[in-house]
C-alpha cells in the first residue's frame, strides 16, 4: 500500500485559480442559463472558444504518456473536475475536448490512428469535441450485450445498429463507436471504430431531454449501413488477436473513474456552500437556523462525507498515475461520491426548506443534476458489485 501524495504543485495551484475566475464569470451563469432553457449549450458559444484557447478542455484525466518523468494526468484531472464541476457539472462535460473517447484512442490507437484523430485537438483555434459510444437502447451496464454489429466488405467496416445518450456525440469531430463482429462472442467480439463526424450512415442524430445536465447534450443515434475504413478500426486487427481488446479499453477507464467521481464531489460542494451560504444569512436576519442542533449536524454531514470523498478520489487518481491497479479504488471512489453528492443536494434542498423547492433556488438545480452522477461511467449498484466481487474473489 502505498500513500498518497497530496500535493498540488504551482502549476495545476495556477490553473485552478483560473477555472475559478472562469467558473465564476461563465460556466456557473452559462449552466443556469442552460437549465432554464432547457437546451445545451452550443458547441458555437464563444465561452468555448475562449476556453480552447486558455487550454481548458474537459477534466478527464486524460494524457498522452509523458516523454520522462511520472504520470499526473489522473491527479490533475480529480483536481480540475471537482472545481469545474462544483461550478456547473454539466458545463465541465460540455468542455471541448477528448472526453471519453481519448481513453479508448490512446490506449488503443496505433501511432497513425494518434496522429490522425488527435491533429484536430492540437488546433486551439476551434474547439473541437470527441465522443464515446458504447451505450444501445437494449445494452447498458452489461455492455457485453451491444447488438450493434461490425462485418468487413473490402477494405470497409459496415456498421449497423443504434447508440443513446452518447455525451457530446453531435458536435463530435468522431465518436469511438463499440460494435461486435459476433453477438454470441460477449466481449470478444468488440472492436472499436472512430466514425467521423459526415460519414454517411450515420444519422438520426438527436439529443435526449435530460431533468438536469442540460449543458451539454446527450445524444442518441443510428449506424444505417454505415461504412467506415479499415484504417478506422482502432488498433488494427492485431490489436484484438493479440489481447481480448475489450478488457485492455475498460482498463483505460481507470483514470477516468475517479475524475467523474470528483465531479460528484464537486455538485455536493456546490450544494454544501449553498446550504451553509444560507444558515448564515437567516441568522444575520435572525432567524435561528443555524442555532438549530440538526441544522448543524446536517451541515457537517456534509462537510465530513465531501472529504472522505475527495481523498477517495485522490487515492485512486494517485494509483491511476503510478499505472497500479486501481480498480477496487475508483469504483469506491465512485460508489461513495455520487451517493454522498446526493445525499448532501437533498440535505442542502432540506436545510432551505421551501426556498429549496422554488424553481429558481440554485439547490433545486444541483438536486436535479446530481442523478445521473450515479449512472454515468457505471451505475452505483454496477460499482458495489465491481468492489464485492474483488473483496470475495471472484473473478471480473
Ligand atoms: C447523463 C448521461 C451521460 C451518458 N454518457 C454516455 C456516453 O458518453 N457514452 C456511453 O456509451 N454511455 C453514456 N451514458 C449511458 C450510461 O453509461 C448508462 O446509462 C449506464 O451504463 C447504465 O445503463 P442503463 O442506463 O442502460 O441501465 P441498466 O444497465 O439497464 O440498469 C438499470 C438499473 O439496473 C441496475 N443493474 C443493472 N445490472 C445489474 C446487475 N447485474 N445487478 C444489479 N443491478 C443491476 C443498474 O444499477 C440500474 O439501477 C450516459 C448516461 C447518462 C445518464
Amino acid at each position: 500500500m502505498s500513500m498518497i501524495d497530496l500535493s498540488i504543485g504551482r502549476d495545476l495551484e495556477a490553473q485552478l485559480e483560473q477555472v475559478r475566475r472562469l467558473g465564476r464569470e461563465h460556466l456557473r451563469p452559462l449552466g443556469i442559463e442552460a437549465d432554464s432553457r432547457r437546451e445545451p449549450v452550443p458547441p458555437d458559444h464563444p465561452f468555448f472558444a475562449l476556453a480552447w484557447r486558455m487550454g481548458l478542455g474537459q477534466p478527464l484525466g486524460v494524457e498522452e504518456r509523458p516523454a520522462s518523468g511520472p504520470r499526473s494526468g489522473a491527479r490533475r484531472g480529480v483536481v480540475l473536475a471537482e472545481e469545474m464541476s462544483y461550478w456547473d457539472r454539466g458545463m465541465s462535460v460540455a468542455m471541448p475536448g477528448l472526453g471519453l473517447g481519448g481513453p479508448p484512442l490512446l490506449s488503443m490507437g496505433t501511432p497513425e490512428q494518434k496522429e490522425r484523430f488527435l491533429a484536430p485537438f492540437r488546433d486551439r483555434e476551434r474547439p473541437h469535441w470527441a465522443a464515446f459510444g458504447m451505450t444501445e437502447p437494449g445494452a447498458g451496464s452489461d455492455v457485453a450485450a451491444i447488438q450493434t454489429t461490425a462485418v468487413r466488405t473490402g477494405d470497409d467496416w459496415v456498421l449497423n445498429g443504434a447508440k443513446t445518450f452518447i455525451s457530446n456525440s453531435m458536435r463530435a469531430d468522431w465518436i469511438v463507436v463499440w460494435a461486435t463482429v459476433d453477438r454470441g462472442a460477449g466481449r470478444a467480439g468488440h472492436r472499436a471504430f472512430v466514425v467521423e463526424r459526415g460519414t454517411p450512415g450515420l444519422e438520426d442524430m438527436r439529443y435526449e431531454h435530460k431533468m438536469g445536465l442540460i449543458a451539454y447534450e446527450s445524444s442518441s443515434f443510428t449506424l444505417r449501413d454505415c461504412r467506415v475504413p479499415a484504417a478506422n478500426l482502432l488498433g488494427g486487427e492485431r490489436y484484438y488477436a493479440e489481447r481480448a481488446g475489450f478488457k485492455g479499453a475498460m482498463r483505460s477507464f481507470n483514470a477516468t473513474r475517479p475524475a467523474i467521481a470528483a465531479m460528484a464531489v464537486g455538485i455536493a460542494r456546490a450544494a454544501y456552500d449553498a446550504a451553509r451560504d444560507f444558515a448564515r444569512t437567516r441568522y444575520a436576519l435572525d432567524r435561528p437556523i443555524p442555532r438549530y442542533q440538526r441544522v448543524r449536524e446536517k451541515l457537517a454531514r456534509m462537510a465530513r462525507k465531501i472529504e472522505a470523498g475527495r481523498l477517495l478520489c485522490w487515492r485512486a487518481a494517485y494509483l491511476a498515475d503510478l499505472e497500479q491497479s486501481n480498480e477496487i479504488e475508483a469504483s469506491m471512489a465512485k460508489a461513495f461520491a455520487a451517493g454522498m453528492a446526493q445525499e448532501a443536494t437533498g440535505l442542502a434542498v432540506e436545510i432551505l426548506g421551501d426556498a429549496g423547492v422554488t424553481r429558481d433556488a440554485y439547490v433545486e438545480k444541483l438536486y436535479r443534476d446530481v442523478k445521473a452522477m450515479d449512472i454515468v461511467e457505471g451505475t452505483g449498484q454496477i460499482q458495489r458489485l465491481v468492489i464485492a466481487r474483488r473483496l470475495v474473489g471472484l473473478p471480473a
